[in-house]
């Protein structure tokens, strides 16, 4: 068994230039990756690339950064593409009380607008937050039929606890970080069948290679890291983190 990527933007531009060695690279070692959308171009360029290639998979959906011009229209191009068959869950989506480019107000409307539509195409959800996180768990308590992740897990073991009976924690490049002491805490605690793994990629690459351009097969940094942080084998992370990332998805392959 291979490692997933459970969440990465291949179609950035800094893939441009090589795009096509990256997905070969990807084929040969991984056993599949999800391809984020954040806003209607991406999350189109994803349902594109998840069309062309059988190991990549996509999600649609607007980042709380990107939701300025959110509204009925854009959220029915959204829906559309959700009914794609490779399109595996609503996200990224969520709230940043960091950047703040709309109020809260607005971000929480949209979180939960977002939601609604995941729950009508049945499908979990890609959770982004950011300095935001009491919000973010009152807000997924009214949704108890709703599934997903909480990408790039940014919050303490004690929030970890109350989220992790219906919700994954991405877990991904900031584990290999100096000042990573509060994800180390969770990783140490949490069980490894609520975890999986991602890159973020472009962003947030892990050490060794902070500061240059993430890639998605730098989630075997990540995973090595679990196991050493957990005690346990490297083989066994990727066997549980990627039946995890299967069984987020519902990719039955
Ligand atoms: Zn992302």
């Amino acid at each position: 068994m291979k490692l997933v990527d459970t969440h990465c933007h291949l179609d950035n531009e800094k893939f441009d230039l090589d795009r096509e060695i990256i997905i070969d690279e990807i084929e040969k070692n991984l056993e599949f990756i999800v391809n984020i959308g954040y806003d209607l171009k991406s999350s189109e360029r994803s349902v594109e690339l998840a069309n062309k290639y059988s190991f990549i998979y996509a999600t649609v959906g607007i980042h709380p950064i990107d939701i300025t011009d959110y509204n009925e229209e854009l959220e029915g191009k959204i829906e559309e593409l959700a009914q794609d068959k490779k399109v595996v869950a609503i996200g990224e989506i969520g709230l940043d009380y960091h950047w703040m480019t709309t109020p809260k107000e607005f971000q929480i409307e949209c979180f939960r607008k977002q939601i609604e539509l995941a729950k009508r195409v049945d499908k979990p959800v890609v959770i982004h937050t950011r300095d935001a996180m009491e919000d973010t768990v009152n807000i997924l308590k009214e949704y108890p039929e709703i599934t997903g992740v909480l990408h790039c897990y940014p919050g303490s073991y004690d929030t970890a606890k109350l989220l992790i009976d219906r919700f994954y924690l991405g877990i991904g490049g900031v584990l290999t970080f100096k000042n990573s002491k509060k994800t180390v805490e969770v990783v140490k605690n949490i069980p490894l069948e609520r975890m999986v793994i991602e890159t973020d990629s472009p962003y947030l690459t892990p050490e060794p290679n902070r500061g240059k351009r993430n890639e998605p097969l730098y989630v075997e940094y990540v995973a090595r890291k679990i196991a050493e942080i957990k005690g346990i084998e490297y083989e066994e992370v990727v066997k549980v983190t990627t039946e995890n990332a299967k069984k987020l998805y519902k990719i039955e392959a």
